[in-house]
Formats: structure tokens, C-alpha cells, sequence
């Protein structure tokens, strides 16, 4: 017989999850706020519970997929937590995912913080690359990792259950300084007689062949030198940067996505460490 999970919350993730674990023959109890979206989960086989204090008491496994941690409170508030075990998927950050744990055991139930890599559609389907980050409660991780791995990869980083969360936002704040970058590139040949079709693949290509720069990265923060073997010192960088803005101004493009970063290469140079590569902004960028 295959774990059963009780569900809180069938937004547009909790009911990919929720439809994952009913496909692999889990039982699923499922409570979401606005009746009607578990509802439409009861067709596929969940049993739909009127409020989540009857939810968590179907099941010692209780996932949650809220919108945010304070829906996490809302929702758990009166309910019996001891016992249980809490794996929380709504997305918080470090902070919150540690209060959230102290929360949870105060009142006798072992949590888990994740972080959820993946959007609605990757989930439950086969060799999407799904997979979802796991901190907090060792015990619990052992004992439900199978049932975890139903809708999605898993890859637990540590009992400390901020790391869940501090791991899924390092991964989207680099993302997002991709999409800066990408739309910048975008602008750049607006209105000129090059196809965004074409660029496209070039720049997914030129984006991959440059990802390992962070494997360069994380040794010279783990040597606490930054000069070893460095291919493109910071001199040459922030000259060529200097390509980049004025190709931004002939092109009518503001600067504003990448200026700042460029501003603390230029900074970091001024500071005297023309062989770094860009590292020492990490540096610049720590306030405490
Ligand atoms: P949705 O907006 O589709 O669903 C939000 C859910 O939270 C609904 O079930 C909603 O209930 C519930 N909710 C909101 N406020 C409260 C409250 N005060 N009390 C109780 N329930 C509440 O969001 P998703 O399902 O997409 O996202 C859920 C979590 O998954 C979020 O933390 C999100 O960051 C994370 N996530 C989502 C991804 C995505 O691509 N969708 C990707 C990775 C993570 P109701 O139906 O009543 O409004």
C-alpha cells in the first residue's frame, strides 16, 4: 500500500502534485480554501476534506502548497499538528522556512522545508528535469523519500530548514539576471534586419557555453584567491565594457538591466584587483 498525503492547497502546483500521487496509487486527501478547486480533484480519485484541521488528521504525511507563508499559518491554525509530518512547498524565504520548522515542532510535528524547481507541467512528467530542494527534518526525509520522489526529483541539502529556500532563490536570482540579459540582447537588434528567431539559439548556446563560469567562481571563493587562473582579467572586462554601453546608446537602448553590474566591475578595478575576474563583486555586493 502506498503512503497516503493529505494536501492542503490545490492551486495550479498543488493539483499537478496532488494529480502525481493519485496516478502512482497514492490515497490523497486534498483541502484548498475555495471548495471548488479540490473538487475537481475528487474526478481523479482525492477525497475532499471540509476544512484542513479534518485534512491533517486523514494523514501523518501533510504536504502544503499555499500561496505564501502566512496562508501557510492561516491555514494550519487549530489544526492537531503533533504527530504529523509537515513538508512545506510553499515558497518563503530562509527565515521563514526556519520559524516555520520551530512552528511546526513546537507543536510535536517533524518538518521539511522545499523549494519546488519546476513549473506545474514538469511535474509528474518523466524526465522533465523537475526536481525539488528538501532542508530540515533528516528522520523524515528518509522515511517519505520515496513518496517525495513520486511528482518530482528531490535533492535534500541539510537539516538547517532555511536551505531549502536559500538553494531555490540562488537558483531564480541567477535566472533573473539571465532574463536581464536576455532582454537587453533582445533590444539591442530591435528594429534592425536581424530575426529574434535567429538570435535565439545563438544565445542559448553562447548562455550555456558561459554557465561554467560559475564552477570558476565557487574555486576561487573556496581558495580566497581570486587571481588563479583567470582567462579574462577584470582590466580587460570593464574596457570592454565600454563596447557594451556605447552599442547600447548607437542602438537606443537603455542600460538600466546591466549598469549596475557593470558599475561594481569598475568599482572592484578602481579598488586595485585589475586581475580578478569578476568574483571580487561578490564581495562588494556581502553588507554583512
Ligand atoms: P496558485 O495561486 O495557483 O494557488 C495558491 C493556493 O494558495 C491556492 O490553493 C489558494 O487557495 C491558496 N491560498 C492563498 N492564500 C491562502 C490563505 N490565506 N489561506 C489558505 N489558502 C490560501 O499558486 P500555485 O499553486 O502556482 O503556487 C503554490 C506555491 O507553489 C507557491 O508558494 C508558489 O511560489 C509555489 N511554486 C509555484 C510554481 C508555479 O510555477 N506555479 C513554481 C514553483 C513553486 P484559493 O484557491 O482559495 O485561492
Amino acid at each position: 500500500p502506498r503512503t497516503p498525503i493529505t494536501l492542503l492547497g490545490a492551486g495550479a502546483m498543488g493539483t499537478a502534485l496532488a494529480r502525481a500521487w493519485l496516478a502512482a496509487g497514492h490515497p490523497v486527501t486534498v483541502w484548498n480554501r475555495t471548495p471548488a478547486r479540490a473538487e475537481a480533484l475528487a474526478a481523479d480519485g482525492a477525497t475532499v476534506a471540509r476544512s484542513a484541521a479534518e485534512a491533517v488528521a486523514a494523514s501523518r504525511l501533510v504536504i502544503l502548497c499555499l500561496l505564501d507563508d502566512d496562508s501557510v499559518g492561516e491555514a494550519l491554525e487549530g489544526a492537531a499538528l503533533a504527530g504529523r509530518d509537515l513538508v512545506n512547498l510553499t515558497t518563503g524565504t530562509p527565515a521563514q522556512g526556519r520559524a516555520r520548522a520551530a512552528w511546526a515542532e513546537e507543536r510535536g510535528a517533524r518538518f521539511l522545508d522545499g523549494g519546488i524547481m519546476a513549473v506545474p507541467p514538469m511535474i509528474g512528467a518523466a524526465d522533465s528535469g523537475a526536481y525539488v530542494f528538501y532542508s530540515g527534518s533528516a528522520g523524515l526525509f528518509e522515511e517519505h523519500g520515496e513518496t517525495l520522489a513520486v511528482p518530482a526529483g528531490t535533492r535534500y541539502v541539510g537539516a538547517d530548514p532555511g536551505f531549502a529556500a536559500l538553494h531555490d532563490v540562488a537558483l531564480l536570482s541567477a535566472m533573473s539576471g539571465m532574463f536581464a540579459g536576455l532582454s537587453h540582447a533582445f533590444a539591442l537588434i530591435g528594429g534592425e534586419d536581424i530575426r529574434p528567431q535567429d538570435l535565439a539559439p545563438l544565445l542559448v548556446e553562447w548562455l550555456a557555453a558561459m554557465a561554467p563560469a560559475a564552477h570558476a567562481s565557487a574555486a576561487a571563493l573556496e581558495s580566497g584567491d581570486y587571481t588563479k587562473g583567470v582567462v579574462s582579467n577584470l582590466a580587460m572586462q570593464v574596457a570592454g565594457t565600454s563596447t557594451l554601453v556605447r552599442t547600447a546608446q548607437e542602438q537606443g537602448v537603455s542600460t538600466e538591466l546591466l549598469s549596475p553590474f557593470w558599475d561594481l566591475m569598475a568599482r572592484r578595478l578602481a579598488d586595485g584587483h585589475a586581475e580578478e575576474d569578476t568574483t571580487g563583486v561578490i564581495d562588494l555586493l556581502r553588507t554583512r
